[in-house]
């Protein structure tokens, strides 16, 4: 199906504006998301909340907003040590990348993802990835999604497309970018319902929705959100 797209879903902020991304351009949308032991059930719980919402708050996406699939990859959990699945400490490692990282997750989430999509006859790959204002993780650069492409493309002998439209964009612009797509209502579903935080922290409510407030991740969102505020959209 040219008209089809598989988006891997996390319950994120930026999974879901590719989420509503993809809703806006393709007759058929399905999700995938991940079990990988990572260390908060939380933002497990977000996607099925998200997903609800999406269905129920957007007449126009409802219809397109087909299958979720949710798949075990426990096997990162045994090969990483990342600060994401593991109770280790969030600072930056030697190797001059976050310990958050983890190894290998993007590459093996496009494979698995890849391997669904032959199955389904789905073309279109979509992922919240970006270089932009990102933590530095080699596996969200545009050349590694480039060459992974490529390497789906001849292991699996099929034409597969990885779009990843937040790329080049900042997290002020993410947050613009979601109130083009869904207004309003959109910027509002993901302040109350995606998740962010690498602590799991669901107990403080900011502006920019749920989070501990301090942690990379939180100070990233945080921070686009006041951009995007101070660029003249009105809450
Ligand atoms: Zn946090």
């Amino acid at each position: 199906m040219d008209d089809a797209a598989l988006v891997l879903f996390s319950g994120g902020q930026d999974s879901t504006v590719c989420l509503a991304w993809a809703l806006g351009r393709y007759a058929r949308v399905e999700t995938i998301g991940f079990h990988y032991g990572q260390r908060h059930a939380v933002e497990m719980q977000c996607r099925t909340k998200v997903l609800h919402h999406l269905r129920t708050e957007f007449s126009q996406w409802a219809g397109k907003l087909g299958a979720d699939t949710v798949l075990e990859l426990d096997v990162i959990r045994e090969v990483s040590e990342s600060a994401l699945t593991r109770d280790a400490e969030i600072t930056m490692g030697a190797n001059k990348l976050p310990t958050t990282f983890v190894p290998g997750r993007n590459l093996l989430f496009f494979t698995t993802a890849a391997a669904l999509a032959y199955r389904r006859g789905i073309k279109v790959l979509v992922g919240g990835m970006c270089e932009t204002d990102y933590s530095g993780y080699p596996d969200c650069r545009d050349d590694t999604l480039k060459a992974l492409q490529v390497t789906l493309n001849l292991g699996l002998e099929r034409r597969f497309v990885i779009e990843t439209p937040l790329m080049w964009i900042d997290k002020a612009a993410t947050w613009r970018l979601a109130e083009e797509l869904g207004g309003k209502t959109l910027v509002q579903l993901i302040i109350e319902h995606t998740h962010s935080c690498y602590r799991g922290d669901r107990t403080e409510r900011h502006a920019w929705g749920y989070g501990c407030g301090a942690c990379p991740a939180c100070e990233l969102r945080a921070r686009g959100y006041k951009r995007f505020r101070e660029s003249g959209s009105e809450p």
